[in-house]
């Protein structure tokens, strides 16, 4: 991972944006934002799912008056969505928005943007320009011929320009593609640019497995260039899986502390003695609703299971019908194979309670013994897998031995 590209710093309501900050995770409502116990429950329902931001839409006067009553009661801070309707900015502000998303692409009247820009500056708001190459600016589209990064970064400039005039500089900006590739290139040409906060996503991404792939491969390629202080993957689906994944991608590369589990499962072989998928995803059921903030690893043999996953807080690996339960690479104790889960489970509750020291002095005394003698059980039936570098070098001298060919 590259060093965090250094940035200027926003504040949208009580999470801090740019490069002082963690990057955090933003999500959109799907409800009718006049509809406000609807949309209050998605946004708290996203708040619990690793969303720091929500976005909703403002598109109706009904809605702004309903901001009023969702930007009170928000466990997170919102950023109201705008298009086309300079006014409904204006009325969303009056309602107490944290944020202002404004799209240049069609709101393109100096005159209002800088009424909107001026009102953000006295309710001390900041807004993002948010790009978006299939709504571009229709001049810069035509001077260009197609939605390239140089046309995206020129309109997200243009506008910045617009509120720079007036004095106002707590901006974020967007410059989202649906092509992955050019998305990356889109973000990389504006970091060179400007210093302001960037929100990263791939727009229209789509349904799942694609729209989520596409998503992690652009904003993932970003981060770990330093580049991007706001993320979202825009799916075609549920929004609290789109918040949940971003929390998850942000954990994984290290961005954010661990608050959720992290299973991780070996890819099964010829040498597994469970069904390790069934076991994993069992396992990721019941661990997750728990909300455990450790690693825990599912694994199909005893022979390399520990070992390989040594770093995990808690791990099993299935051997002669049974379980072997480990801490951080030691088993501390063994079970049928039919309570794997189950003794996942308890252990992960108790490490939670007493953390990993504890459980480790804790360990059943015979544990160690018959892990071993089960292992050794185990490398005299199937063959020690350490032993295959030697084993190989003996059959290609064999293969390649003359004397054979001759
Ligand atoms: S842990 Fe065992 S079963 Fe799983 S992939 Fe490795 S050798 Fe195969």
């Amino acid at each position: 991972m590259s060093e965090r590209r250094q940035t200027s710093q926003i504040q949208v309501g009580k999470i801090g944006v740019g490069s002082d900050y963690p990057v955090s995770v933003q999500s959109m409502t799907t409800t009718k934002t006049r509809d406000t116990d609807e949309t209050l429950g998605q946004v708290y329902e996203l708040a619990n799912n690793g969303a720091d931001i929500v976005r909703v839409t403002c598109n109706e006067l009904e809605a702004a008056e309903s901001l009023v009553k969702i930007c009170a009661r928000s466990p997170v801070p919102i950023v109201a969505d705008i298009h086309f309707q300079y006014k409904l900015a204006l009325a969303a502000v009056e309602a107490g928005v944290h944020g202002l998303r404004l799209n240049p692409g069609n709101i393109r009247n100096e005159k209002q943007i800088k009424e909107v820009a001026r009102e953000c500056l006295n309710a001390n708001i900041p807004i993002r320009i948010g790009v978006n190459a299939g709504s571009l600016d229709k001049d810069i589209l035509e001077k260009y011929g197609d939605a390239v990064p140089e046309a995206l970064v020129e309109s997200a400039l243009l506008e910045a320009r617009y509120l720079e005039d007036v004095d106002f500089h707590d901006i974020k900006i967007s410059v989202k593609h649906s092509n992955v590739p050019l998305m990356i290139e889109s973000y990389r040409l504006l970091a060179e640019t400007v210093e302001y906060p960037l929100h990263l996503g791939v727009t229209e991404a789509g349904p799942l497995p694609g729209g989520l792939i596409k998503s992690i491969a652009g904003i993932s390629t970003l981060l770990s260039e330093g580049i991007g202080d706001t993320i979202r993957l825009s799916l075609t689906t549920d929004p609290v899986e789109e918040a949940k994944y971003g929390r998850q991608l942000l954990e994984y590369l290290n961005l954010r502390e661990r608050k959720s589990l992290d299973l991780i499962a070996c890819p099964s072989c010829g040498r597994a003695e469970v069904d390790v998928i069934k076991i994993a995803a069992e396992a990721q059921e019941v661990l997750e609703k728990e909300g455990l903030p450790i690693q825990v690893a599912v694994m199909g043999c005893v022979v390399n299971g520990p070992g390989e996953a040594r770093s995990a807080d808690l791990g099993i690996a299935a051997g002669k019908k049974r379980g072997h339960l480990f801490i951080k690479g030691q088993v501390v104790k063994v079970v049928d194979e039919k309570d794997m889960v189950g003794a996942l489970l308890k252990e992960g509750r108790l490490i939670a309670e007493e953390g990993i020291d504890a459980r480790l002095a804790a360990a059943d005394a015979d544990a160690a013994q018959i892990a071993e003698e089960d292992v050794k059980e185990l490398l005299n039936i199937q063959g020690d897998i350490n032993n295959f570098e030697q084993k190989t070098k003996s059959v290609i001298e064999i293969t390649t031995n003359k004397d054979i060919e001759n």
